[in-house]
């Protein structure tokens, strides 16, 4: 299949007499006619359904679809994109163990890593992601488990070198962990470009009607655990909670999608709930649709937000003068996304008059769907940042996120101009 037939068709193929579309298994549990057939399935002898904590048919075949988009081995869906980026880092880190992250990261992301992962023992270094490769070769230390980026920064829009982050990763035995909830699979696949694990917020473009909260992790199958075995014990020795099962014995490159699911997920239990996958399904068969509309109209918005002498600066990089725009045009050559980022003569006061004069863009926290919408980072998601946090995340006090939606293209530059006049 071709990419746009696996965002129609990719994860679930129907037997015969079987409903055309995903259905939605909402059951808790499954029946067996045996408690040893049951008992096989516990300690992971045979495969099969028995509890939605652990796997459930609908998220499954979700996670397929996305796992197919990405040019993965394997995915697994949870209750949010929060808790992917958690499982994700924790699959292989434990107390005592380093991680090196990009500091242009959604603050969310940053305040998971920075206070409560610091709580279970783990730590965090972050680093600009336009640092240089010797630079971020000088932070790793012995105990470092993975790094972690995000491919286009919320809200900064920092296009990550994907190719030099990986490098200097492989170089030093560890996974490159990516974010790419911003460009989506239809506009970047960070797999073809050396990333090992991708996590998504599948809440954004990928649900894309801003209907469900959602997150997914993606395995390329790529990263050689057993080359580094030393470095992650949890993946290259046996595992007590299944009689002494070793992940990368018995499923290869499998492996790590495997524990989080079978390990982290039994565990912890954020798991997505079938009716949630059955939405963001739904999304996900229009997004290789939905995606280059909403780059078509952020870009004719950032080209008319540049040329106003209302607009104190702008960043989206697929305008030619963004400082990202190389990196833009190399990684995603069909469009980034529909979020631009800028500020207004006027600072924090004109941001505020602007934003609440805006008629058919809605101020809401979210951002990436297929309604326009715009949020003041500063006042509200990054609000718990000092100021020092907030430039190095790339989050300027008067920085305005607008989220471009598909509508018509019209309506929105004509929302704008009205609320610019107002300011
Ligand atoms: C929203 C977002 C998250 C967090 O996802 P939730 O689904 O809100 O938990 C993580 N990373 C990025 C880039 C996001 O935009």
């Amino acid at each position: 299949m071709k990419f746009n037939t696996k965002c129609v068709q990719a994860g679930y193929t129907p037997k015969n007499g079987e409903p055309r579309v995903l259905p939605i298994v909402q059951s808790t549990t499954f029946k067996y006619e045996s408690s040893e057939e049951m008992g096989d399935l516990f300690d992971l002898k045979a495969s099969g359904y028995f509890y939605t904590r652990l796997q459930n048919p609908t998220c499954d075949n979700v996670a397929a679809k996305i796992a197919a988009l990405e040019g993965g081995v394997g995915a697994m869906l949870t209750s949010s994109g929060q808790a992917a980026s958690f499982y994700s880092i924790f699959n292989i880190c434990s107390a005592g163990d380093h991680v090196v992250a990009a500091s242009a990261i959604y603050g969310g992301t940053f305040n998971l890593f920075s206070v409560t992962m610091k709580k279970l023992g783990i730590d965090f270094t972050f680093v600009h992601p336009d640092i240089s490769a010797e630079e971020l070769a000088a932070v790793v230390k012995p105990n470092t488990k993975a790094f972690f980026a995000e491919t286009l920064s919320n809200p900064s829009l920092i296009v990550l070198d994907i190719e030099k982050f990986a490098k200097v990763a492989h170089a030093n035995g560890v996974p490159l962990i990516v974010d790419n909830t911003f460009p989506t699979p239809v506009n970047l696949r960070p797999f073809e470009f050396g990333a090992d694990i991708v996590v998504h917020s599948t809440t954004k473009y990928m649900d894309g009607h801003a209907c469900a909260l959602g997150g997914v992790v993606v395995d390329s199958g790529n990263f050689d655990w057993e080359a580094h075995a030393d470095k992650f014990p949890g993946l290259t020795t046996p595992d007590d909670s299944y009689h002494g099962l070793t992940y990368t014995k018995s499923f290869g490159k499998n492996a790590y999608i495997t524990k989080c699911v079978v390990q982290l997920m039994r565990d912890l239990g954020s798991m997505q709930s079938p009716q949630n996958a059955f939405l963001l399904n739904i999304g996900l068969e229009t997004i290789h649709l939905r995606m280059p509309r909403h780059c078509e109209n952020a870009l004719k918005v950032a080209q008319f937000l540049e040329s106003n002498d209302k607009i104190s600066w702008i960043n989206y990089p697929s305008l030619p003068s963004s400082k990202y725009y190389d990196l833009a045009t190399k990684y995603m050559p069909n469009g980034t996304c529909g979020v631009i980022c800028f500020g207004i003569k006027g600072g924090r006061a004109a941001a505020t008059k602007f934003m609440d004069s805006l008629k058919l863009a809605a101020v809401v926290t979210h951002v990436a769907d297929a309604r326009t919408c715009v949020l003041h980072p500063a006042s509200t998601t990054h609000r718990q940042l000092t100021d020092e946090q907030l430039v190095d995340c790339g989050v300027s006090p008067d920085l305005i996120r607008f989220s471009v939606g598909i509508e018509d293209v019209e309506d929105i530059l004509a929302d704008i101009k009205q609320a610019l006049e107002s300011v």
